[in-house]
């Protein structure tokens, strides 16, 4: 069980019943962040906002989207990184300044946020939330520069660290991406109008066409005079976020412009080739680890089936009774089917072991349902350091591959063997991307930008 996931974000320009759109938009980025929502959109130059703690479909009604008119509007689902689950820290993020009215929502960690603050409420800013969001908008309400696409500029070239971001201003939408393309932003087309999402799964939900990935470093501009592109922000080299490959995106995504189902599919073969074991069954740890599953199958020729089945309507807390001795943790979202799994030989395929406690879980439940043996394949290289750039991780001592081997971890979660994919295979997964210049940090610690503090998605 992997990482926990980030946030999702959308926009759209022009279009009539905005609003409704960036609703479908977040519906299909749901998976990218659960507890809190928000859109903002534009009319006659005014913006609305709506935002609230809860899922996509509990924060929004009829009523409420009523009340989001316009031909223009932006959209995020939260999951906090840090800063807690607080309902000031949704987004978007609406100011009003020497620009007139901006909205801001994002996606990605900045990771020089607490300098800035300090520096910004040293200068009398004030702030509502521990978002990073309010940092960027605080930076273009006092910038030097005389137009609000300048003074985004401006701003946008003193944050650090991984940034997807939309801005709705009373005439235009925005998206940037930062430097290094940590986190994804895609670009798609619906009739007339322009749309951005964190992933394609929302232009497919809408009926847009994939245009393109906005590129690192780039800023997009929409707005009467048509959509317009430049490059203001450092060149460096690109190192998007390979774990939206093994684990974040939907596998019906396209992200940097690979099919997600396709490169964990390969995961899963590689893995088969470099981990082959005698074994009567492959089963996926839902969802996450189907397609790779999915691909060690093919490779080895051993049967794929469903041996545990994942509830997906479990929400983030759940009330056990109180005289229960019993812990019922993980059983609550997965229960094994024995027939299938009784007497057999086990291949359990997983994305990534974080701190292991899940994993053990998993391999007991699937022992206890009858298995003979129980051999765990991980789709990524082992998870030996935290994540910076937007993805909530724990501290290094709590990741299990940062304070034991391979035979440590085998031992700890009760497998029968244990396979980690290599390195080079990751990369070569995602080859057709540039696979070696991706970020694999979380694996090797080799971090593309200094993290000097840990800010917070959104
Ligand atoms: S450290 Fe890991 S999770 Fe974070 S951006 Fe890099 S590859 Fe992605």
């Amino acid at each position: 069980m992997a990482f926990r996931d980030e946030c999702g974000v959308f926009g759209i320009w022009p279009m009539p019943e905005a609003s409704r759109q960036a609703y479908l938009g977040l519906y299909a980025l749901q998976h990218r962040g659960q507890e809190a929502a928000g859109i903002c959109s534009r009319d006659n130059g005014r913006l609305h906002l709506h935002k609230a703690q809860g899922y996509v479909a509990d924060v929004f009604s009829e009523a409420t989207l009523d009340r989001l008119p316009g031909d223009a509007a932006i959209g995020h689902t939260r999951y906090s990184t840090t800063g807690g689950n607080v309902a000031s820290a949704a987004h978007p993020f609406v100011v009003e300044g020497r620009f007139g009215q901006i909205a801001l929502c994002h996606n990605g960690n900045l990771t020089n946020t607490e300098i800035l603050r300090h520096r910004l409420i040293e200068a009398g800013q004030v702030f509502s939330s521990p978002s990073d969001s309010e940092v960027i908008l605080a930076l273009i309400n006092r910038a030097q520069a005389p137009s609000l696409e300048d003074a985004v500029v401006e701003a946008l070239r003193q944050v650090e660290g991984a940034f997807s971001v939309l801005i709705l201003t009373e005439d235009a939408l925005m998206a940037a991406r930062d430097p290094h393309g940590f986190r994804p932003l895609a670009m798609g087309r619906l009739g007339e109008a322009t749309t951005f999402s964190s992933e394609t799964c929302a232009f497919d939900l809408l009926g847009a066409d994939y245009v393109r990935e906005v590129e690192p470093g780039e800023l997009v501009v929409v707005d009467r005079q048509g959509t317009r592109s430049r490059f203001p922000l450092a060149r460096v080299q690109a190192r998007p976020c390979v774990f939206e490959h093994v684990y974040f995106a939907r596998p019906d995504s396209l992200v940097y412009g690979l099919s997600v189902m396709a490169t964990r599919r390969d995961m899963g073969r590689l893995l088969a080739r470099r981990h082959p074991v005698a074994a009567d069954l492959v089963v996926p740890v839902p969802d996450s680890g189907v397609s790779a599953a999915l691909g060690y199958s093919e490779e080895s020729g051993i049967p794929f089936d469903f041996g545990l089945i994942r509830n997906h309507y479990v929400g983030r807390t759940f009330i056990e009774p109180r005289q229960s001795i019993r812990s019922f943790g993980v059983k609550v979202k997965l229960n094994p089917v024995r027939e299938l799994l009784r007497g057999k030989r086990v291949v359990l395929v997983d994305d990534s072991v974080v701190r292991g406690t899940t994993s053990r879980k998993i391999v007991s439940m699937v022992r206890a349902a009858g298995a003979a043996e129980v051999h765990m394949r991980i789709s990524s290289p082992p998870t030996t350091h935290p994540c910076f750039y937007g993805i909530d991780t724990p501290d290094r001592e709590h990741l299990l591959a940062a304070r034991m081997d391979v035979e440590g971890i085998r031992t700890f979660i009760g497998a029968d063997s244990v396979g980690y994919l290599t390195l080079d295979d990751l990369q070569a997964s995602v080859k057709d991307a540039g696979g070696e210049s991706f970020c694999y940090a979380c694996f090797t610690g080799e971090y593309p930008v200094t993290p000097r503090s840990k800010g917070t998605c959104g």
